[in-house]
């Protein structure tokens, strides 16, 4: 007689079963079509985090009729790069006691739960990012730029930005969005990372929709939303340079954050060394002063 432990794990399937109630006006609730009731599942622990992660082999029945949950092989377990999801239980559900069994072959804990979920349209989620003020003081943005611009110590930092040169006193920047190609419109990023690359937040906010993840393209960390900010110092020279051409991408950008557009003539003004907040640098010369005011 083999020992319990021995005991193929893949033999012993595991069953939950529960009753929630689904109130009157829930139900009324959930007839607009942007609402649905939503069945999840998170794996406790998960190395990765912010994401559903369902048992192996699960098989679930929702008031006695089964429903696929996992679009993965029974037996497949979820990479680091996988993402599960949770699905929409509406057409299944009744008013009063609703039953949902789980059945798993899967010796990790995990947590399972139905909610009512509301859809939100691109233009929502984008108004749930603070706005540029909001997200980060301008000071702290800077003072990333010039430690990751300045600080060449930090040789052991795996978060550095594989897309800037070393230039002499300056840096090239290139300010292409690492999902699109194109120039950063509105520059976002994830609230804790280290590096100074950006993304376009809109761009990547729309392509979330299908990743399903807030996964950041320049460090490959997983986030929340909730982490999502407009950097205040590259949306300031994005917008500087929102009217020029597409081919103009690069910024030098000085230890201290000065800042000039590299490229074609119609930059004029651009192509000077700009302060972090976007205004002219004094010119050390005799000639005529600058224009201390904000470059259009
Ligand atoms: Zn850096
Ligand atoms: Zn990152």
């Amino acid at each position: 007689i083999l020992p319990q432990y021995l005991e193929p794990r893949s033999y012993t399937v595991q069953y939950i079963e529960k009753t929630f109630p689904l109130s009157r006006a829930n139900r009324e609730m959930l007839q607009k079509a942007e609402y649905d009731i939503q069945v999840w599942c998170i794996l406790l622990d998960d190395k990765v985090p912010f994401r559903m992660h369902w048992p192996l082999h699960s098989d679930m029945q929702i008031n006695g009729i089964p429903v696929r949950v996992v679009s993965r092989q029974a037996t497949q377990p979820l990479g680091a790069n996988g993402r599960d999801d949770g699905l929409m239980l509406t057409q299944f559900l009744k008013e009063g006691p609703n039953k949902i069994v789980l059945s798993r072959s899967d010796s990790r804990a995990f947590c399972l739960g139905v909610r009512i979920a509301k859809r939100r349209s691109l233009e929502e989620v984008l108004n749930l990012v603070p706005k540029e003020q909001d997200g980060e003081k301008f000071d702290d943005a800077l003072s990333r730029v010039r430690r990751c611009v300045g600080g060449g110590t930090e040789a052991d930092n795996a978060d550095s930005d594989s897309d800037i040169e070393v230039v002499a006193d300056s840096v090239s920047v290139n300010l292409r969005c690492p999902m699109t190609g194109s120039r950063i419109k509105v520059a976002g990023r994830f609230k804790p990372c280290v590096h100074m690359g950006c993304f376009d937040l809109e761009a990547f906010v729309e392509l979330n929709q299908r990743s399903r993840k807030w996964q950041c393209p320049i460090c490959l960390k997983n986030y929340s939303l909730e982490n999502l900010i407009i950097d205040p110092y590259f949306n300031r020279i994005t917008s500087l340079i929102k009217s020029c051409g597409d081919d103009i991408s690069e910024i030098d950008v000085k230890p201290d954050g000065s800042w000039r557009a590299k490229g074609g003539a119609e930059l004029k003004d651009l192509m000077q060394w700009h302060l972090p907040d976007g205004t002219l640098c004094m010119s050390t010369g005799t000639g005529p002063k600058p224009n201390m005011g904000v470059v259009k």
